[in-house]
């Protein structure tokens, strides 16, 4: 509220307004606020409070953003529905009995229930398309390297980026103008001119092609297979060619993220010590137990796992043939994707395998990690991605249309589901729970 006063007399005085002048703005709760408590959703963290704020949110409040608060998380981003956090539960505004999907579930829980307009989510694997997907609403998963990573707890670092959850691609477009720059903070931050992707978005995409990887979708639900059918019918009558590519490399994506990823978790992770990091032991007297009981009692069953399974692909004598493998396979996937884009201008694949899921139901965290397999190749291969309602399924859940650019290119992911949204809509249809009648 002492924000919105401040800007309403900045507007009174006639001073300029920034780009996200009293926009009200959630932030997951793996990104710094200065002050504020980054819990991760760990118990480890729940007294931990950022030393600085975070690139993307001071960002943000140079353009006038108001910060409400920050969202619910998969412990350190690791799993795809929030269930993970050690914290809070957070719910799905479609079915109060569904997922969010994860892991910015939160943030894309409140998006779609309109608590905001614009929430930061994460995507290491998928955390920002697949929980757009399940919330009925859209989600951009920059370039590797677009938005700077400085102040946001890293993961796995070389696949984390940060991006906006809107209600459609031109707020998309707005939010990621603020928070595309160059940070010299961020040694990966890639040193581009920013760009004013809001003045581009309507540009015309007739004559354009979309390849559709058809042969490795055979196996989706038909429910979601059909919507993507039904949504290349869309960009047919927009005038857009739709072609096939080969894309059955994906196939081993999973793998390959799976020990990437824990691999760059488990060395991440080590800081967490109970001494520099984390909430230490009460139980410790010597300095090994203050770093097993401290990690033993602060990590969740989830976190655990992965350390344990990125210790192991790094060890002595199996990370040849798992984590150096998987790096070769990971080239692979990147020029795979390569001689996609020699055919087409944009790729198109659901971004979840199913509608959001019943809380409880995945019991084996191996069927949770097959949730991931339509973003994380675009993850390894560094690309940009967004995801744009596309359907309702029978069971009056949101599907999700995923459109993939080469690296670089956000602007053009923004405007085709720009082009998709203004063609059919599907962007704006409401959770039923906030439809008039149950207000
Ligand atoms: N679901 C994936 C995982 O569990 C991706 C998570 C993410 O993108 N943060 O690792």
């Amino acid at each position: 509220m002492k924000k919105a006063e401040e800007l309403d007399r900045k507007k009174a005085a006639g001073h300029r307004l920034g780009k996200l002048a009293a926009v009200p703005v959630a932030i997951k709760d793996n990104i710094h606020v200065e002050g504020e408590i980054t819990s991760c959703a760990s118990k480890f963290l729940v007294n931990y409070r950022a030393p600085f704020t975070a690139t993307a949110v001071t960002l943000m409040e140079e353009e006038d953003a108001i910060i409400l608060g920050k969202t619910n998380l998969d412990e350190f981003g690791m799993g795809s529905s929030t269930e993970n956090s050690a914290l809070q539960r957070t719910v799905n505004p479609w079915d109060l009995s569904c997922s969010p999907g994860g892991s910015s579930g939160g943030s894309a829980a409140a998006v779609a229930a309109r608590l905001c307009l614009l929430a930061l989510g994460t995507d290491t694997g998928g955390s920002i398309r697949q929980p757009a997907s399940f919330c009925g609403i859209v989600g951009v998963k920059p370039t590797y390297g677009r938005v700077s990573r400085y102040g946001l707890v890293a993961f796995a670092s070389s696949l984390d980026q940060i991006g906006p959850f809107t209600t459609s691609s031109a707020d998309a477009a707005l939010a990621m103008e603020v928070i595309c720059r160059h940070c010299p903070k961020d040694a990966t931050s890639l040193s581009l001119p920013p760009e004013l992707y809001t003045r581009y978005i309507t540009t015309a995409i007739a004559g354009q092609r979309i390849g559709v990887p058809w042969q490795f979708l055979k196996k989706a639900n038909t429910e979601v297979r059909s919507a993507i059918e039904q949504a290349m019918e869309v960009y047919r009558q927009l005038g857009v060619d739709v072609v096939e590519i080969d894309l059955d490399i994906l196939q081993y994506s999973l793998a390959v993220y799976y020990i990437i990823a824990t691999a760059e978790a488990s060395t991440n992770l080590a800081r967490y010590d109970g001494i520099r990091y984390g909430t230490r032991s009460k139980r410790a007297i010597t300095l090994d137990e203050v770093y097993e009981y401290s990690r033993a009692e602060g990590f969740g069953a989830e976190v655990k796992r992965r350390i344990l399974l990125g210790t192991f692909v790094l060890s002595a004598g199996y990370q040849d043939s798992y984590y150096r493998k998987a790096q070769k396979v990971r080239t692979l996937i990147i020029k795979k994707y390569r001689e996609a884009f020699s055919q087409c201008d944009i790729i198109a694949m659901p971004s979840a395998p199913t509608p959001a899921f019943e809380i409880g139901a995945m019991k084996d965290p191996l069927q949770m990690y097959l949730e991931d397999i339509y973003t994380i190749g675009v993850s390894l291969a560094g690309l940009p991605a967004i995801s744009t309602p596309c359907g309702i399924s029978s069971a009056g859940k949101p599907i999700g249309l995923q459109l993939i650019a080469p690296q670089k290119e956000e602007a053009r992911v923004m405007r085709f589901a720009h082009a998709f949204e203004s063609a059919t809509h599907h962007n704006i249809a409401l959770p039923p729970i906030l439809n008039e009648e149950h207000l």
